[in-house]
């Protein structure tokens, strides 16, 4: 059975990561107050190089923005960390003989460098980047890839796991997968349909399709 997961904050807790980085970016750089909420605001839906360009401009920095988006990355990656439960799932899903696999919106070097430092990589078999492959989750062409680099097909049917509604859920449904939302507390009121599982981390929605696949 094929379990395709989203990253960012379904695997790892991207939005800690980000405020911690913003805090201490903001201080190392002497910022005025209020900068923390303005990076904040600017990367959290997603992160490119560009948006440096920007905040280059909206913080009055005199850096290069290629500079303070690899400050960025390696600053990320130095403090990432996984969300409770999830290796210990993940091995047990590959125990299990699942087939697994990344299917993340974002920009390869970052989404790589997250996984390269939590050791997360090695329990995939297929690792899909939006940008790597020109497809964004909840284009049907994204889970196709992510099928393709797991080395399944997609047709034969599995599960999405993911923390966005839009994305992950009627993205995954869309492409003929179930569907594990992970709700981090909030309640689906994005449509009628409901996603298959509703849970409150990965480590439940493990245990929930490991259950309903007998
Ligand atoms: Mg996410």
């Amino acid at each position: 059975m094929l379990a395709l997961f989203d990253l960012d904050n379904t695997l790892i807790d991207r939005r800690g990561v980000l405020e911690d980085w913003a805090r201490g970016f903001a201080q190392s750089r002497r910022l005025p107050g209020g900068s923390e909420s303005v990076i904040c605001g600017r990367l959290r839906e997603r992160a490119y190089p560009a948006d440096f360009v920007h905040l280059r401009e909206a913080l009055g920095l005199g850096d290069d923005p290629g500079d303070l988006w690899r400050e960025y990355v390696d600053g990320v990656a130095r403090s990432v960390r996984c969300l409770p439960g999830v290796r210990e799932g993940l091995e047990a899903l590959r125990r299990a003989g699942w087939t697994l696999g990344i299917a993340t919106n974002g920009a390869g070097d970052i989404q790589r460098a997250k996984l390269a430092a939590t050791g997360l990589a090695s329990h995939f078999d297929g690792i899909c980047v939006s940008e790597e492959i020109g497809a964004r989750k909840p284009a049907y062409e994204h889970f196709e890839a992510a099928a393709v680099l797991c080395g399944v097909r997609l047709s034969a049917g599995g599960w999405m796991v993911g923390d966005n509604a839009e994305t992950d859920i009627r993205g995954g449904r869309a492409a003929g997968l179930r569907t594990a939302w992970v709700a981090h507390g909030r309640t689906w009121t994005d449509g009628p349909r409901e996603p298959d599982i509703v849970v409150r981390g990965v480590a439940e929605a493990i245990e929930m399709m490991r259950a309903a696949a007998g």
